[in-house]
């Protein structure tokens, strides 16, 4: 499992400086694509090779204004709820503040697993510091320096030895893609329309209501995976309450499949959430197909429309197929899956080295890297290095001098080289041999 750990407390504790050092714990070599939009209030990270979800809740102030909570904490509650796990940063320089034991009110009755973290310690001695915040009365504080690192590895190893370790076998040898979109796109009128025609093999139940649903299913004999990120609204209940859009629970379906499908609503502009979910879509680099639904209904103009903000707002999608759908009216479901298949086998490819090396050389004739000073970088041979994305580890010498546009040459050149359609592919360069 992959859990979420959502980070509170009051403005200036040092929530964003945590959370930065938390989501940049990649591999050294694996420098990440230049240019993608990124949302700073939720990321991934990874400790050895156990990976996590952060969540920034950017800022609780618990000030009950008239009754009603803040908007911020009530977003800050919902990321509470929707999480597994809860570090409460509390400022070690300034001690603890009538806001702070507000805030560890709240989090004991939320009945998560919370973590206290007293920041900005450094220099300062722990347990002097930490000692003013037992009265919090949750768990043992620890201290924290998240500006220079200080005892963040251990914090988070901590939290993390909580959660069950992923087994390695969880991962489908089939298509198993989620279903994902903004509130009313029409995912449950998809999720119906797909399931109405296919043979369900096994129906979860989801432990939770944050959780998705995942149904398998065949369709010409073919085995399926589809999560359901609206939770599957009963047929016919239409009164069933729109259900609070959740990006943690978003999040967790894309890392969980192998395709993402990502539905927009022709009739609609294409909006920030929208753009943010494709964003994180590619982030996590998940095959993807598009389908943009509610076709049947939009006129000219709508139709123009999304066709113009597609290439204008979502242009880092390129790599993926899109689709013109009406899930009402059950048209373009085949052609779907047909890009879902396509997708997903993109994702799982496995290429010889011989291959990729010769398709570097190729490259590499048809366009040098350029001179960086008096060195030119040289790209000896390549292997792959994983799937889902694939990813192509390129060996050679003085490989971090070669430019963002170079890297992006070779990437390309890869996909289309190896027809790759639907899925990002990965070139990360290795020193030496
Ligand atoms: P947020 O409002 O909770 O997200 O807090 P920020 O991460 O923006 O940090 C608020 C201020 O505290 C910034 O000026 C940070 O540089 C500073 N800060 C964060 N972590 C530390 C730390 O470990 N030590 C010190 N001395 N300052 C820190
Ligand atoms: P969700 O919130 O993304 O699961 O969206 P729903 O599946 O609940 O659909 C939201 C609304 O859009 C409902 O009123 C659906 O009947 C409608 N809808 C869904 N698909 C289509 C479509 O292809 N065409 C039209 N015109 N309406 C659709």
């Amino acid at each position: 499992m992959k859990p979420t750990i959502a980070l509170v407390g009051r403005p200036n504790v040092g929530k964003s400086t945590l959370f930065n050092r938390l989501t940049k714990t990649r591999d050294a070599l694996v420098a990440d694509m230049p240019g993608l939009t990124r949302d700073r209030h939720y990321g991934h990270g990874k400790v050895g090779d156990r990976p996590y979800f952060v969540v920034d809740t950017g800022g609780f102030e618990p000030v009950v204004d008239e009754g009603i909570l803040h908007e911020m904490a009530r977003q800050t509650l919902q990321a509470v709820d929707e999480a597994d796990a809860v570090i409460f940063i509390v400022d070690g320089r300034t001690g603890i503040t009538p806001q702070d034991k507000i805030i560890a009110q709240r989090l004991r009755e939320s009945q998560r697993p919370v973590w206290v973290a007293v920041n900005k310690v450094e220099g300062m001695t722990r347990g002097v510091v930490v000692a003013d915040f037992y009265e919090l009365g949750l768990t043992e504080p620890t201290a924290i320096s998240a500006s220079h690192g200080e005892g963040v590895r251990e914090l988070i190893s901590e939290v993390l030895e909580r959660f069950p370790v992923d087994e390695e076998s969880a991962e489908a040898d089939h298509p198993k893609f989620a279903v994902i979109g903004r509130p009313n796109v029409g995912k449950s009128t998809l999720v119906n329309a797909v399931l109405g025609e296919e043979r369900v093999i096994a129906f979860d139940q989801p432990g939770t209501t944050r959780d998705s649903v995942y149904i398998d299913f065949e369709r010409n004999d073919r085995h399926y995976t589809i999560i359901d990120t609206a939770g599957m609204r009963r047929r016919g209940k239409i009164d069933d309450v729109i259900e609070k859009f959740s990006v943690i629970k978003t999040m967790q379906a894309v890392t969980d499949a192998n395709v993402a499908v990502l539905v927009l609503d022709a009739t609609q502009e294409v909006s920030d959430q929208d753009a943010r979910l494709a964003s994180f879509v590619l982030e996590t680099g998940r095959a993807l197909v598009v389908a943009i639904n509610k076709w049947e209904s939009a006129d000219e103009i709508q139709r123009d429309r999304i066709k113009r903000e597609i290439d204008r707002k979502l242009t880092f999608l390129d790599f993926a197929k899109f689709h013109y759908i009406s899930a009402l009216r059950g048209q373009g479901v085949g052609d779907l899956f047909k890009s879902i298949d396509q997708a997903y086998h993109a994702a799982m490819i496995k290429i010889p080295t011989p291959k990729l090396t010769r398709a570097l050389q190729l490259m590499v004739e048809r366009q040098q890297p350029p001179l960086s000073g008096k060195i030119r970088p040289k790209l000896r041979y390549a292997h792959q290095g994983g799937t889902n994305p694939p990813v192509v580890v390129v060996h050679g010498n003085a490989l971090e001098q070669i430019p963002a546009v170079y890297w992006r040459y070779l990437e390309r050149s890869f996909m289309t080289m190896f027809k790759l359609q639907g899925t990002p592919l990965r070139v990360q360069f290795k020193r030496g041999d």
